[in-house]
């Protein structure tokens, strides 16, 4: 099985002491030894309420503590060696094995066992794994089903369960396998879901799964991290190339780059790699050994540059991503939120330059109003900005001017 090294950054701390969230000696020298000094807000906050019982809808951004605050509450409760007691549900595979390398290095100290079920990489590891009596399971809910459906996991005594990235595990494309999941767990249970935005009808929904949820909302106002610079560059559809390599040469960090499929993804690094640049790319067809290696590889340094679909938009931790550049626009706002969490991890700082033409100016103006600011309009030398046509300079432009490009 693969697991993933747990990646550090500089993250806000409270001045609060582990010590007074209820926790028991062995839990806190295991965090001692993690060297966290201070619980996150979102720790500070969620530890007491988990340790209750009470079921919980944890809302903070990405990057903030969200795995310790969950894993430490259920560290403390459950009984190791009683079969499955807890379910980990994660969006991707990434976020899966980050999880699980967090659980194996807390969990040497108590003799918790996890597994990690993702799709993409063979059965076998993880039958052995399911074998050795785990007490968490870490999954992808298709793989979780797959093994469900052969019988080879046994969730009929999980009693607590975690769905991480809890907006995107309740929305259309993951509803119908989260709740052929559900359906199986024991009625009586603990359900903590965590979220960095989670639009109304979600939360509406989200509430139907669980009794009489603790909200604890430390969000910013807007969603979006704090240390993170916005800038928009409104081009024109054939001058997006240019823009975005004009933009790779001014910063001179750790840059992903988003776009939305996967075809383009492959477009895309290979012509940022034709011009010279260190590349490497992430999306859903690619294997999962290839996609850990591309994160691998980013995360080392070794490529400056990721292009990703949105497979990588949501809770990949990696230290010290500088820029975040939208290539296309996000399809929702959420997405935009979620991309834009890639930088200024914690209280690093970091800069996300959308891409835009005309076509997109409805959703520029939605993201605005989520961010609750005006998103401040940038140029880059050798790039022209589209410029708004009004009655006015279309006059003055004569017939050329009027001409609107389409996609
Ligand atoms: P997460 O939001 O769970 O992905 O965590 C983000 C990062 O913060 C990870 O690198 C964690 O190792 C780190 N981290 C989490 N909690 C603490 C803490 N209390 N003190 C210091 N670092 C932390």
């Amino acid at each position: 099985m693969q697991t993933a090294a747990i990646p550090q950054h500089p993250v806000e701390t409270t001045k609060i002491q582990f010590d007074s969230l209820g926790l028991s000696e062995p839990v806190l020298r295991s965090i001692q030894r993690l060297g966290f000094a201070h619980p996150t807000p979102i720790q500070a906050k969620v530890v007491p309420v988990a340790l209750t019982g009470r079921d919980l809808i944890g809302l903070a951004e990405t990057g903030s503590g969200k795995t310790a605050a969950f894993c430490l509450p259920l560290a403390e409760r459950l009984t190791s060696g009683q079969g499955i007691a807890a379910l980990i549900l994660s969006p991707t595979r990434e976020i899966a094995l980050q999880t699980q390398a967090f659980l194996d290095i807390f969990g040497q100290d108590h003799k918790i066992r996890t597994a990690c079920l993702i799709g993409g990489v063979t059965m076998g590891p993880q039958v052995r794994a399911l074998h050795q009596n785990p007490d968490i399971v870490v999954a992808t809910p298709g793989r979780l089903i797959d093994h469900m459906e052969r019988g080879t996991a046994k969730v009929g005594r999980i009693h607590h369960l975690v769905l991480d990235e809890a907006d995107h595990m309740l929305d259309m494309g993951f509803m119908p396998q989260v709740q052929r999941i559900l359906a199986e767990l024991p009625v009586e249970r603990q359900t903590l879901m965590f979220s960095a935005t989670m639009p109304p009808p979600i939360e509406r929904l989200a509430q139907q799964f669980m009794i009489n949820p603790v909200r604890i909302d430390i969000l910013p106002d807007g969603g979006a991290a704090s240390g993170i610079s916005h800038r928009l560059y409104m081009v024109e559809e054939d001058d997006k190339k240019a823009c975005l390599l004009a933009l790779l040469g001014q910063e001179l960090g750790s840059t992903l780059v988003f776009i939305r499929r996967k075809v383009d993804a492959e477009w895309l690094s290979g012509m940022l790699e034709r011009e010279g640049h260190p590349v490497e790319r992430i999306h859903s067809n690619l294997s999962q050994g290839e996609r850990t290696q591309a994160l691998q590889g980013f995360r080392e340094g070794e490529h400056r540059i990721l292009v990703a679909t949105d497979i990588a938009s949501r809770g990949i931790d990696v230290p010290r991503v500088r820029h975040i550049i939208n290539f296309e626009m996000p399809e929702t706002v959420e997405d935009y939120i979620h991309r834009a969490g890639r930088t200024a991890r914690g209280t690093a700082k970091g800069i996300v330059s959308t891409i835009a033409t005309w076509i997109d100016k409805p959703r520029v103006k939605e993201i605005e109003q989520t961010l609750g600011e005006e998103i401040p309009r940038c140029t880059v030398p050798g790039v022209r900005p589209y410029v708004e046509l009004t009655p006015r300079t279309s006059l003055a432009g004569g017939r050329k001017n009027m001409r609107v490009k389409r996609r």
